[in-house]
């Protein structure tokens, strides 16, 4: 089972994510992840991309393009994976389309974890309060500016895969556990899990 997981900053992704992870022993391909692992190794790429992440917007698609496809050539996915945080635009999507039908994978679901914009404007508000901050790009003032690179870059995505017939909206605003039972139903509606 292959999976695309959306959801605006503060949304609640990271924890679905995880969820979906555990729950169906997928593999998760985050470009995020291997960016900041790049960052904290201080290779070229690293230095790269350090300040376009840290100023919240996304580094350039030949990037992403080259990430993704040496993972999606070095990883055993038996269980299928779940994409995180890409593709992040439409132009990495039609990519993504490309690669996944030369490689003869499937897209099973694309999940968008939806929550109001007022609502996530006020996580980024609580969030900023907090003393520990773990992430450079996690401070209230870069979170509007990836809110709003989300709106403008990332929101189009859905379009694509909703004529795809292949986008489920999960109202994002209810507890964890009700937001992961949501997912679920609807895999276990389409799906044969084993
Ligand atoms: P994430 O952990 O997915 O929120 O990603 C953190 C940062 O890495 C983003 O704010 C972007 O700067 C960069 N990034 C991650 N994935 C992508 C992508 N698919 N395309 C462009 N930039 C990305």
């Amino acid at each position: 089972m292959n999976v695309i997981l959306f959801g605006a900053p503060g949304a609640g992704k990271g924890t679905q994510a995880n969820f979906l992870i555990k729950e169906y022993n997928l593999t998760q391909i985050s470009t995020g992840d291997m960016l900041r692992e790049s960052v904290k190794r201080k290779t070229e790429l690293g230095k790269k991309v350090e300040i376009i992440m840290t100023k919240g917007d996304l580094v350039s698609d030949e990037i992403i393009f080259s990430l993704i496809s040496n993972r999606l050539n070095n990883t055993d996915y038996t269980n299928g994976f779940i994409f995180d945080g890409f593709p992040r635009n439409l132009k990495q999507a039609k990519k993504l389309d490309e690669m996944m039908y030369d490689m003869k994978i499937n897209l099973d679901f694309v999940f968008h974890i939806d929550v109001d914009e007022q609502i996530l404007t006020s996580r980024i508000e609580n969030r900023a309060k907090q003393e520990k901050i773990t992430r450079k790009d996690d401070t209230s003032s870069v979170l509007i500016e990836r809110l709003k690179v989300y709106n403008r870059e990332t929101k189009p995505v859905l379009d694509h895969y909703s004529n795809q017939n292949k986008l489920n909206v999960i109202n994002g605003m209810g507890t964890i556990e009700e937001v992961s039972s949501n997912i679920s139903n609807i895999i276990q509606k389409d799906f044969k899990v084993d």
